[in-house]
């Protein structure tokens, strides 16, 4: 059997970028003594046997690569986890999305910063199963703990994460064609995540869509919102904005932000 570990300083990265001292130290910053105890009980418990490094680190949290040997000695299975940093400037901007949140009514402590980061993680844990069970492509959420979430990873075998969309290259003579496929692809899952799970995304962009094979993937909806919260329209017009902006710069003849609206709403 593989032997348990935690590499999390000298570490194979799943993707080659430019990572400066400052960053390391960042990404290294986030696991404090309880993260770390959360990490061994989740190799204790056989849900990964390795963790790697950071994949992203970000302002809010890191994304840390991991993998699973099976017992029966089946193919290893990649994950991801991600952490959420407990600091506490990082959250001042959080309020906006978690007030009118009726789920998070009880829980919702501007004065406890811990407990502001996990229920953060909790949503975004909920989110995911949401989209998952409506079948919106996205990480299957698979294991959380106070402010660590475990999900499926989305890249390849070797460990190398899909690209966002915003990186997203083709080839081929229809290019064109490909964008304006992966437009329309867009507008059907934003619609599916309005009327079948009842949220809004809150952040959408080409930074929160990972790209394979002609498939976007959405990431990231630790912010998004119920459809009744008080400020779900105004967040759907941003991202609908936002999405637009995009694809017109990739030379897609997109349709007026108000059609869309209409479209994912009606
Ligand atoms: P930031 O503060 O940088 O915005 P974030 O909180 O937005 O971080 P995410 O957007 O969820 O975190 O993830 C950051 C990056 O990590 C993504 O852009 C993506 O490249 C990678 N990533 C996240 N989840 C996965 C996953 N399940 N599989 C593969 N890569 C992932
Ligand atoms: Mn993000």
């Amino acid at each position: 059997k593989h032997a348990a570990k935690i590499r999390l300083d000298n570490v194979k990265q799943s993707q080659e970028r430019d990572k400066d001292k400052a960053d390391r130290a960042t990404a290294e910053l986030v696991l404090d003594q309880r993260t770390r105890m959360i990490l061994l009980q989740m190799i204790n418990r056989g849900v990964v046997n390795e963790i790697h490094g950071a994949i992203s680190t970000g302002k809010e949290a890191n994304v840390y690569g991991a993998v699973l040997y099976p017992d029966d000695g089946s193919e290893p299975i990649q994950r991801a986890i991600k952490i959420y940093k407990t600091a506490i400037l990082v959250f001042k901007d959080r309020e906006r999305y978690i007030t009118g949140e009726h789920r998070f009514k009880a829980g919702a402590d501007k004065g406890n910063n811990r407990k502001m980061v996990k229920l953060w993680a909790e949503k975004e844990f909920r989110n995911l199963r949401r989209l998952h069970a409506a079948g919106i492509a996205c990480p299957e959420p698979l294991m959380l703990k106070l402010h660590v979430l475990v999900m499926e990873f989305l890249g390849d075998k070797r460990g190398y994460a899909y690209p966002r969309l915003r990186d997203a290259r083709f080839a081929g003579d229809d290019i064109d064609q490909q964008w304006r496929n992966l437009y329309i692809q867009l507008l059907g899952i934003m619609r599916r995540l309005y009327q079948v799970c009842k949220l809004v995304h809150a952040d959408l962009s080409e930074y929160n869509i990972l790209y394979n094979d002609d498939r976007l993937y959405i990431i990231d909806v630790s912010q998004s919102v119920e459809h009744d919260h008080p400020r779900a329209l105004e967040f759907l017009r941003m991202d609908i904005k936002n999405v637009g902006d995009f694809f017109r710069r990739q030379g897609v003849d997109t349709l007026q932000d108000r059609a869309i609206f209409n479209f994912i709403t009606a």
